[in-house]
């Protein structure tokens, strides 16, 4: 196991731990009470690994990231964003991006990337408000 490689897994479990996003700058926090060198080009590099390899998603609205929450998958992730306590959760399904493709579907538009997030009231937020 290289040294690549577990920044991957120290990365990976950093986001899998936590229930909230987090932006590079959170995990380079946290893994600087580990190895205090390590350097933010590092990060991005890993964090953008990760997000090629399905492992984690990048929320552009929040310029944050998440672990996948399921195996690797091919289908778009519809992400929800509570803006209450900042929980996300993640739903695959495949019928979304067919949805999306057609709606584009004559632009002559290749899309290369597709994270749908939606933001709202979790469910234990809403609870609480009622
Ligand atoms: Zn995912
Ligand atoms: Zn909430």
């Amino acid at each position: 196991m290289g040294r690549k490689d577990s920044w991957k897994i120290a990365v990976l479990e950093i986001l899998q731990t936590s229930e909230k996003p987090m932006s590079a700058y959170d995990i380079l926090g946290k893994l600087r009470d580990r190895n205090p060198k390590i350097a933010p080009p590092t990060i991005y590099r890993t964090l953008s690994d990760l997000v090629e390899r399905g492992r984690a998603h990048r929320l552009e609205s929040l310029n944050a990231y998440i672990a996948c929450k399921t195996d690797k998958h091919d289908e778009s992730a519809v992400i929800t964003i509570c803006d209450d306590c900042g929980v996300v959760n993640e739903y695959i399904d495949t019928g979304v991006l067919n949805a999306l493709s057609e709606v584009i579907a004559n632009s002559g538009f290749a899309p290369l990337r597709h994270v749908i997030e939606l933001q709202g009231v979790c469910e234990n937020c809403g609870y609480e408000q009622n």
